[in-house]
């Protein structure tokens, strides 16, 4: 599987970081929506040393056998991209059960399918994918502890859920 040093084409001049990115985070989503079909919410992000704002739709679908978050989002040049992400879930020993997603890139060596946490979005890229397919360091190999926590609070995003879990009977709102 194409890790780091696996011989891909290198970035042009450094290795991209995972500051930079958008970051797709399923345990925050988790928190903010029921995982179950039918499900949608917004992502967004802010960056306040750059001024660029982000956002990104998602629905939660069953394609059979699968439940899939079905990501829509404009880039810069692009518009409307649709990429779907299939969810995977594990038991924990300790019980419950966890949720997962899974890299949609497609590699030298075929489907990447990692199940993985977080998806990035770098700069200059159109699909999220996980860090090795990206590519990704971190940053804190090159700049001190302060200034990387400085830059994770500054990055933290906000997601909005479309249909509230405080007691509204009306459970899914589709459509504007
Ligand atoms: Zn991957």
């Amino acid at each position: 599987m194409g890790g780091f040093g696996s011989g891909r084409m290198a970035w042009p001049t450094k290795k991209k970081v995972v500051e930079q990115c958008l970051i797709l985070d399923i345990f925050t989503i988790a928190q903010g929506i029921q995982i179950a079909p039918g499900s949608t919410g917004t992502m967004s992000w802010s960056y306040d040393w750059e001024v660029t704002r982000d956002e990104v739709r998602f629905k939660l679908e069953s394609r059979s056998p699968d439940l899939v978050i079905v990501l829509k989002y404009a880039l810069r040049d692009l518009k409307s991209i649709e990429s779907v992400i299939r969810l995977q879930q594990t038991r924990p020993q300790l019980g419950g059960r966890r949720w997962w997603l899974t890299c949609p890139l497609i590699t030298q060596q075929g489907p990447c399918d990692r199940r993985v946490a977080k998806l990035y979005l770098p700069p200059g890229e159109v699909h999220f994918g996980c860090r090795d397919c990206h590519e990704l360091t971190y940053r804190s190999c090159q700049t001190s502890h302060k200034s990387e926590n400085w830059m994770q609070r500054a990055k933290e995003f906000l997601l909005r859920e479309r249909h509230k879990t405080q007691g509204d009977p009306a459970r899914r709102h589709r459509g504007k």
